[in-house]
């Protein structure tokens, strides 16, 4: 496992700090990213690909706190936006919008007219109406705009339905039976300017095999594309490589570089990655505090603090997490469900999972929630946000402040007039 997350003296530290003195000072629960792990996991990415001519491109959605996103642009990483509102952090952090690729199945014409005002390096389109709808905003612009063209390869991936992309049956991409048609109309657009092919099948893939498939019936589409005269100087990849979350053994990037890195070079385009979960996953974990424990006829229970609202993949996706006693007591283990205090059922991050006897107060790390954490987690329940604290050696920096009552009710007005007539 990440050795940025490790025991000392049987109390967790990330790198050179101590889990249980962040907690003293923000408070519980909080999310703690490791920077160590961010800088590591993307040298290794790039390093991995080096003879090839690429740009790895962060995919920011899987975590788009701006110090994570700073620090992966400060290492020259390109980012892959999926709004407009992801764009404006990049810009924020000072990413050179030529670095910005503006990604998702459907983009607003608020967020095209938005995007087109920088200089990105290119749009991502994933059907014919979004290509004649940027190609219209552009015309009003007096711009071209830069489109590759997102093609769904239809291959099957062993992920959870939920985040698998690359079957036609998914609403992404264009069907790879109408790709040629595609590329003809966005030719024919005059404010639009082709620069490439895109591809995305999926998340959490442990295995090269489906990227190999895809790869092999892409550059082949990106050569034929070409013959017919279309300007095809990026192939994007797409993310989708996995973590560890339990006990998986996922293929790496140099295991990828490997496997597919021959028919990449083939292609003679420059290529794109966008991996997310793979940057900034098992860079961060979630720290909570056992409010009380209970035992039903069969079951024990941990009831934590934290909730389905801070990190909703187990609920979501049945997701697993490893989850860890910050402090590890001489303790016999117990099986328990660790449920949070949402008044829902599905509010869980772990049902009979085996864990060292807890008591009220104990902090327990649920571990590898750096990616797809922070940024899906909401106010359900009238819950504040929860800090995120980057740790840098042996220091720490809170990123962002837990949000308070009146940060959640900022937006909201009472209206005397809806209540004066009650009748
Ligand atoms: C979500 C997404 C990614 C990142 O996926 P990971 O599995 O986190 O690597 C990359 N590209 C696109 C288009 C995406 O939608």
């Amino acid at each position: 496992m990440n050795p940025h997350f490790r025991y000392r003296n049987r109390h967790m530290f990330c790198e050179g700090v101590k889990i249980e003195d962040i907690i003293a000072q923000v408070g519980s629960p909080a999310y703690i990213y490791s920077k160590r792990t961010i800088v590591e996991a993307y040298k290794e990415f790039d390093l991995a690909f080096k003879d090839i001519d690429h740009l790895v491109c962060y995919s920011m959605k899987a975590n788009s706190n701006l110090n994570v996103v700073n620090i992966l642009a400060k290492l020259g990483s390109g980012i892959d936006c999926n709004s407009g509102g992801e764009i404006y952090r990049a810009l924020k952090v000072g990413v050179d919008p030529k670095k910005i690729i503006f990604a998702g199945v459907g983009k607003t014409p608020e967020e095209i007219r938005y995007a087109l005002q920088y200089d990105i390096l290119m749009f991502k389109a994933e059907s014919r109406s979004e290509l004649r709808e940027i190609n219209a905003i552009a015309g009003e612009m007096g711009k071209k705009a830069p489109v590759g063209i997102r093609v769904n390869p239809d291959v099957s991936v062993k992920t959870h339905p939920y985040i698998a992309t690359g079957l036609s049956e998914n609403k992404f991409g264009i069907d790879s039976s109408l790709a040629r048609e595609a590329f003809a109309l966005a030719h024919s657009l005059p404010n639009l300017k082709i620069v490439g092919l895109d591809m995305h099948i999926g998340s959490q893939i442990t295995e090269v095999d489906p990227f190999i498939e895809a790869c092999n019936k892409m550059v082949l589409l990106a050569l034929e594309l070409r013959k017919a005269g279309y300007n095809i100087e990026h192939f994007d990849l797409g993310g989708g490589m996995a973590i560890p979350y339990k006990v998986e053994r996922p293929a790496s990037p140099k295991d990828l570089a490997e496997a597919i890195g021959a028919t990449l070079n083939v292609s003679d385009c420059k290529i794109l990655f966008e991996p997310g979960r793979y940057l900034v996953g098992n860079a961060g974990i979630l720290v909570t505090k056992v409010l009380y424990t209970k035992k039903h006829k069969k079951k024990n229970f941990l009831i934590v603090d934290a909730g389905m609202n801070d990190l909703i993949r187990p609920s979501l996706y049945e997701a697993y997490h490893k989850i860890k006693n910050v402090h590890l007591k001489n303790e016999e283990s117990i099986i328990a469900d660790i449920v949070g205090p949402v008044c829902e059922s599905g509010d869980f991050f772990a049902r009979n999972r085996e864990i060292n006897k807890c008591k009220q107060e104990d902090l327990l790390a649920i571990m590898s929630a750096g990616a797809y954490g922070m940024v899906m987690s909401s106010n359900y329940n009238t819950r504040p946000r929860i800090p995120e604290v980057m740790v840098d050696g042996s220091k720490f920096y809170v990123t962002r402040a837990r949000e308070t009552y009146e940060d959640i009710l900022q937006k909201e007005t009472i209206i005397d007039e809806i209540v004066e007539n009650m009748a």
